[in-house]
């Protein structure tokens, strides 16, 4: 027994998750009321298919997990800035090598833009690999058929038989999960945010796009700032060469998420995702969803839109991180850009006046939806920059940080939401609307808002 000690860290260090039992409680929601519940036909399909999803190997690690809840403190901190972003909804067919690789590309060269402006390491999240459920305002669309309700649950398509929630559906949410991890992982292994890589990148839209000219003198300076690295023959620095990118989905399909919940360490991981959120529609207090996220010890998100009263949030920071943990708890606001100066205040002064430690995180995009005149679920540009610029100030005044942004884009050139430099109007966003669900910033609009962030940080 002389080597006991050694060998049962060691043990521990390597056990394979498993599957919980109920100590941890992570069956309690199915007693809970559930906003968002999705009319799945038969619910013993849907548990032989959670039963098969128990003994699958899990998308995330739990030392992945840990390791972003501590960068998520270094957030709360006001050390670093968080970006978080991807499509609104993923769907199966757009799984593909390129649109992960252009939507990854997107959210690294913001994340170069917004290190430079804010000083700051950026935490980058994705929304990926898991982003296939959707929480819906109406059962029923605009043709009168049941709401397409993302496609872990039923299929976009028009038609009654393809809006049929089919338990299958998670299945495939996991192969196609599990393959995008495997293949961002590989990619980014390989290089592919290698901070050179990505400035070139960013070279490019400066140089080539009418929405890049204006940002001409910001690029200058990143490109001056990473000569001064290299001549400093700092090139082969790892952190230069490689950069880590987290996965994330809102945490609605709970029966998907508790099957890829296993324990480590005597802990709860839901290993879906390194990151999981609760919605607007779905944070209940004594809801389903906010009680299984109160189980698992992922770092979570809770989604906080304009009705949202001091008391609420308070609430929500005591149900979740009742131990105070900095990194566990992100509140998104996600007010508008009419309301945020208004609403944000109080809250943000109720909850730091409770010595209560949280992530601010502002999601621009939810809060200003709008139809155009041709009938498009679109966002305007200027809003969308308004309600990023309007937190900051909240934070500034109330002398708190503003620890990030949580945007929905893409890196392919749709015509999505309205405005930025390329000044798509009303009429154009027929040319190219691809989403399967919100209207998404495309690369210049996203370029050009991380170029604004950036410029606001170092006013
Ligand atoms: C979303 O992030 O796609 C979403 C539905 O957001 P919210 O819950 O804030 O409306
Ligand atoms: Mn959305």
């Amino acid at each position: 027994m002389t080597h006991s000690s050694p060998a049962i860290s060691l043990a521990e260090a390597s056990a394979a998750p498993s599957a919980p039992d109920d100590d941890f409680g992570l069956d309690t929601w199915r007693r809970l009321p559930r906003a968002q519940q999705p009319p799945w036909p038969d619910p013993a399909e849907v548990d032989a298919v959670a039963d098969l999803l128990r003994e699958v190997p899990p998308i995330v690690a739990p030392n992945e997990v840990d390791d972003l809840r501590r960068q998520l403190a270094v957030v709360c901190e006001g050390r670093a800035f968080v970006l978080q972003g991807g499509d609104c909804a993923e769907t199966f067919a757009a799984n593909t090598e390129e649109h992960l690789q252009l939507n990854l590309r997107t959210l690294l060269q913001m994340a170069v833009v917004l290190t430079y402006g804010a000083s700051l390491p950026v935490v980058k999240v994705a929304r990926v690999a898991g982003q296939y459920s959707k929480p819906r305002s109406q059962d029923v669309d605009a043709a009168g058929l049941p709401a397409y309700r993302g496609d872990m649950i039923n299929s976009l398509e028009s038609t009654p038989e393809a809006r049929r929630p089919d338990p299958q559906r998670l299945i495939r949410a996991y192969a196609n999960a599990s393959s995008a991890m495997n293949m961002l992982r590989a990619y980014l292994g390989g290089g592919l945010g290698d901070l050179h890589r990505v400035h070139d990148w960013n070279r490019d839209f400066v140089r080539k796009s009418p929405a890049g000219q204006r940002y001409e003198s910001l690029a200058r300076e990143i490109d001056r700032a990473i000569d001064f690295i290299t001549a400093c023959g700092l090139t082969d620095v790892a952190a230069l060469q490689t950069t880590s990118v987290s996965c994330s989905h809102e945490a609605l399909a709970l029966e998907y998420d508790q099957a890829l919940t296993r324990v480590s360490n005597g802990r709860a991981y839901c290993l879906s995702a390194h990151f999981l959120w609760v919605g607007e529609r779905t944070r209940q207090l004594d809801g389903a969803h906010i009680d299984f996220v109160s189980r698992v010890a992922n770092p979570i998100g809770v989604k906080i839109g304009p009705d949202t009263t001091p008391e609420t949030a308070l609430d929500l920071c005591e149900r979740l991180n009742p131990e105070n943990i900095p990194g566990r708890l992100t509140l998104v606001s996600r007010m508008g850009s009419r309301r945020v100066r208004e609403v944000l205040p109080p809250i943000v002064e109720k909850v730091t006046g409770n010595g209560v430690k949280v992530v601010w995180q502002c999601d621009p995009m939810h809060g200003n939806t709008q139809e155009s005149s041709n009938g498009y679920k679109t966002r305007h540009f200027d809003q969308i920059l308004d309600e990023v610029l309007g937190y900051f100030q909240v934070h500034r005044d109330s002398g708190t940080h503003p620890g990030g942004i949580h945007v929905e884009l893409t890196g392919e050139d749709v015509t999505e939401c309205l405005g930025g430099a390329q000044a798509i109007q009303d009429l154009h966003l027929p040319q190219r609307y691809e989403t399967a669900c919100d209207p998404r910033l495309n690369p210049q609009q996203s370029l050009e808002l991380a170029f604004l962030v950036a410029e606001a940080l170092r006013r």
